[in-house]
């Protein structure tokens, strides 16, 4: 993690002498509140949340991860945490908008080198600047560590030409960062990652963006191409591994499983203020014990989940070296777990409030919503894929040694 993430740990237990960002919540709230007055739209319609990204760039939290020294807010790992909760409670689609724009400035923070450090830091620290992931491809689907699209250079440009089959934001974007085969490639796995500001790049749109769930993280197949100075590639050519391995991996669950426990947390709350207000206690019977059954259930998914992310946030924050197998395993198991007891505890939540709470899009339980975004947790860098690795990574460890 960054300087400024690390300092998570000195925190003390008053809050107003918790590292990070001061004014986090109030930022949040700015945002959250924005974000409420189009939710609905912007999920019929599967279209983006300009307003709320507007608002992401006027309270500056697009800059969350860009140290103070360098002109950012100087966030820690909690923030971001924090900030994928608060705004996953209001909309999953925003606070995956917002996590994985973050994943990829501390990718920027961490692995860019002189002279587009220079370049990009200035835009990511001001706030400005929404960064969109093109690592997907049609023929290798999620994995990481391979690229079948050549990037190819000559005379000190690099050439882009990609096919991307869903990129959340990429009509939005100002920028982005593109994983492609190295120019150097002699495996598959010699994967290079490169930046491309919006104006060095054709971006067609390719097809549509007709999904269950997350309609608002306007994720489009793209069509990419243009030529970019040699100098835009993270890190070395080759090595996006190392950044998977410090930066993508890590931010990706942490992220990605705050914005689920927010969604799934926030469905929580409003079905329990439903059964609780006037109306609600004469609707339901609140000593039903399949009712209170329910509510436990889906509480003690949640507190599992909360756990699991705390844990791993601990880990993360004392600079771990994510290549010990026990390590790994909790990583892959944060993620994997924490997207089918999110998505578990609403299944349980419908059922404990019926039809009417639990099935229809205008019960202000908002379950409807939260079941269908939910549902891309597993397949969101599938889980298959994971089990498979933590399958070979138990075989590493026979004695079962936990961290
Ligand atoms: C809302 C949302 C937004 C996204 N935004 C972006 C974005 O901005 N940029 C981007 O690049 N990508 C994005 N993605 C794509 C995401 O990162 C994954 O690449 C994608 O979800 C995986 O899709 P898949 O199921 O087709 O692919 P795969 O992971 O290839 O899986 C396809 C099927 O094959 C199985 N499978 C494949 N390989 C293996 C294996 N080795 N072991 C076991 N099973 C296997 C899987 O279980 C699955 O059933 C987004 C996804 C979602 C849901």
């Amino acid at each position: 993690m960054t300087t400024a993430m690390t300092t998570a740990t000195a925190t003390t237990s008053e809050d107003a002498d918790r590292a990070g960002v001061p004014d986090l919540a109030e930022r949040l709230a700015a945002v959250t509140q924005v974000a409420e007055q189009h939710l609905d739209r912007h999920d019929r319609d599967a279209t983006f949340p300009e307003e709320a990204l507007a608002e992401l760039r006027n309270t500056r939290l697009l800059g969350l991860l860009v140290p103070k020294e360098e002109g950012g807010l100087g966030g820690t790992l909690d923030d971001l945490i924090e900030a994928g909760i608060v705004l996953g409670r209001t909309d999953m689609s925003l606070s995956m908008i917002f996590v994985m724009h973050c994943q990829q400035a501390e990718a920027v923070v961490r692995h860019a080198a002189s002279p587009l450090r220079e370049e990009l830091i200035p835009l990511l620290a001001s706030g400005r600047m929404y960064l969109a992931s093109v690592t997907t491809e049609s023929g290798k689907g999620a994995d990481l560590f391979k690229s079948e699209a050549p990037l190819h250079e000559s005379e000190g440009t690099l050439e882009v030409d990609r096919a991307v089959p869903i990129s959340t934001g990429g009509t939005s974007a100002d920028g982005f960062l593109i994983t492609m085969r190295s120019p150097y490639a002699t495996a598959d796995h010699h994967v290079s990652l490169v930046y491309a500001h919006r104006h060095q790049l054709d971006v067609e749109v390719a097809g549509e963006w007709r999904p269950l769930g997350m309609r608002a993280t306007h994720s489009l197949p793209l069509r990419i191409s243009g030529r970019i100075p040699g100098h835009q590639v993270i890190g070395e050519h080759g090595a996006f591994h190392r950044i998977v391995q410090s930066v993508f991996g890590p931010l990706a669950h942490l992220g990605w499983s705050a914005a689920w426990l927010g969604t799934a947390s926030g469905a929580l709350s409003r079905v329990l203020h439903l059964l609780r207000d006037p109306a609600g206690r004469k609707r339901f019977d609140l000593r039903s014990e399949l009712l209170l059954t329910r509510l436990s259930r889906a509480r003690q998914r949640l507190e599992t989940v909360h756990a699991l992310l705390r844990r791993t946030q601990a880990l993360a924050e004392s600079g771990t070296d994510w290549s010990v197998t026990s390590h790994q395993l909790l990583l892959n198991n944060l993620k994997i777990t924490a997207a089918e007891e999110c998505h578990a505890a609403v299944q349980e939540l419908i059922d404990a409030v019926g039809l009417k709470h639990g099935y229809l899009q205008d019960s202000p339980t908002g379950l409807e919503k939260a079941l269908r975004d939910l549902r891309s947790a597993v397949l969101n860098f599938s889980n298959d894929r994971l089990h498979l690795a933590d399958g070979r990574l138990c075989l590493l460890d026979p004695d079962v040694r936990f961290h």
